[in-house]
């Protein structure tokens, strides 16, 4: 029997520790370096902190609402910022124990240390103590991630002007919160510290908040963030900030002032690639500077991948863990391509929102003929008895042949039920298949089925528009 594949990947975050897996699986001797700790940004400072002070947040608004419900809270309901951190370090600590626990069964080799290349067959790792170990490879992962972003004209202090990174282990809720950017990040932020009675303002320098989904999405969102009484700025940059004794002011393009207890920048990440010896092994930069991959997880020297974020694709821990089964598979000889046409994706604020595939403006863009449906969960009997009406679910298909294209959800649990349109769209099915699969009740779903029902207008719990319409 040949010699098991020997591959190194530098960086355990949802790109590599879930390749080191997969390697394992498939037979390789894996070596993965880390130089912070086990699940990177997602498990430690990402996805997980943000979801688990969000799901703090999400049923302090649910108390709130308790009194419709017929249950009455005697005394008052208050916050403690810093039980839900305790809470969330918790969660992190043991989903971390875990992933180490997966590669010790997997016998995953784990250095923890800065790894570089030295050309494209050894890597090199600078340990803690200083010491150094190389291991000869027969192929390299890269999967180091991005860091906050260095902007001369915000610079971060990690006390008054912060990244996400300080926001997520906040002790005590700021009086007042300027995000600088509408994004993601800066919406589920936002939705954060107002539902826990921050008095929060967003800038974004776009004309609508989270600029890359659906127009109808994100006005939505923006209408919701504002009965929470957030602020919204949109068409306007900050130009510069300055720490004072009342926090942070802002200085907008138009000459105009904001004052806020902190500030959280959220545009932007930069690639982690310095020191790494990307040059000297030929690897290649894109402009952003961004790892160049092909569609198997290549960079420009053969025997070396690169995978998650640093290959500035969709930036998302799901693409990223991906991504390195793809590269895992066309090492050991199981040639595999990257598809990023049906990639789920969920914004955890409130109300959630679920998207996959296209936008109606995107496939505009492409020049693609699209029909629509839409359908509200303030038609469905499950959103009434939960108390959840607020949203818009919308099918876009395309017009010629009826295939699903895209799908964009608002309201509860957006992002859990986008994954059946995700499969349906995987499957190529039509907006008929959808609408014609059963679907249990009373559940949220049902409105998906009625979604894609309206694209021929035939939502049975839609009024109709007009007389003679079909
Ligand atoms: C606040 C926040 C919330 C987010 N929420 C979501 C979400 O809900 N859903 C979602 O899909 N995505 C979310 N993301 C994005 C998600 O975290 C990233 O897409 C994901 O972590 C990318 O994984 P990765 O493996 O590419 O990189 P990372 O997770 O960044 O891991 C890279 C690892 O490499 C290590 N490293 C870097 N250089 C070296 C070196 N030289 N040697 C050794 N190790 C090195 C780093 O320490 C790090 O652990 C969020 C991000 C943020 C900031």
């Amino acid at each position: 029997m040949a010699d098991p594949k020997r591959i190194a990947i530098i960086g355990a975050g949802s790109g590599g520790y879930v390749a080191a897996v997969r390697a394992a699986q498939l037979g390789a001797q894996v070596t993965l370096i880390e130089s912070a700790e086990v699940g990177g940004l997602c498990l430690n400072w990402g996805c997980i902190p943000s979801k688990s002070l969000l799901a703090c947040a999400e049923l302090a608004q649910k108390i709130k609402k308790a009194g419709d419900f017929g249950i009455t809270i005697s005394g008052a309901v208050t916050y403690d910022l810093a039980g839900m951190v305790e809470r969330k370090n918790r969660i992190v600590a043991g989903l971390v124990k875990g992933v180490r626990t997966l590669l010790r069964t997997w016998n995953v080799e784990l250095i923890e240390g800065r790894g570089a290349l030295v050309g494209a067959t050894v890597v090199r790792v600078v340990k803690p103590d200083g010491t150094e170990t190389t291991r000869p490879v027969d192929a390299i992962i890269i999967g180091t991630g991005t860091t906050a972003p260095a902007l001369p004209n915000l610079p971060l202090d990690g006390t008054h002007i912060i990244s996400s990174r300080e926001a997520l282990d906040l002790t005590a809720v700021p009086e007042s919160l300027l995000i600088v950017g509408g994004g993601v990040e800066g919406c589920e932020f936002a939705s954060l510290f107002s539902a826990l009675g921050s008095k929060v303002t967003i800038v974004e320098m776009l004309p609508r908040l989270l600029p890359a989904e659906d127009e109808e999405v994100s006005a939505l969102l923006a209408a919701e963030l504002k009965k929470q009484n957030v602020t919204i700025l949109t068409n306007i940059q900050v130009n510069k900030a300055a720490i004072g004794p009342e926090g942070v002011t802002a200085t907008l393009a138009d000459g105009k002032t904001v004052t806020s207890a902190k500030m959280l920048v959220s545009i932007g990440r930069r690639f982690n690639t310095a020191g790494l010896g990307l040059e000297e092994a030929g690897i290649q930069l894109g402009r952003r500077g961004e790892i160049l991959v092909n569609e198997r997880m290549e960079t420009t020297q053969p025997g070396v991948y690169a995978i998650g974020d640093v290959t500035g694709k969709a930036m998302l821990a799901h693409v990223a863990s991906a991504q390195g089964k793809v590269a895992v598979r066309n090492i050991l000889g199981h040639p595999t391509t990257m598809a990023y046409d049906v990639i789920p994706a969920g914004i955890f604020t409130f109300p959630e929102i679920g998207r996959v595939g296209l936008t109606e403006q995107e496939a505009a863009q492409r020049g693609m003929e699209v029909k629509v449906g839409k359908f509200r969960p303030i038609g469905l009997g499950k959103a009434h008895a939960s108390g959840e009406t607020t949203g818009l679910m919308k099918v876009v298909t395309e017009a010629k042949t009826g295939r699903i294209v895209g799908v964009h959800l608002v309201g509860a649990h957006a992002a859990d039920l986008i994954h059946e349109a995700a499969v349906a769209m995987r499957m190529g099915a039509t907006a008929e298949t959808l609408a014609g699969t059963i679907h249990a009740h009373p559940t949220m779903p049902e409105g998906l089925m009625e979604a894609a029902e309206d694209v021929e207008g035939m939502a049975i719990h839609l009024a109709r528009r007009k007389v003679g319409a079909p």
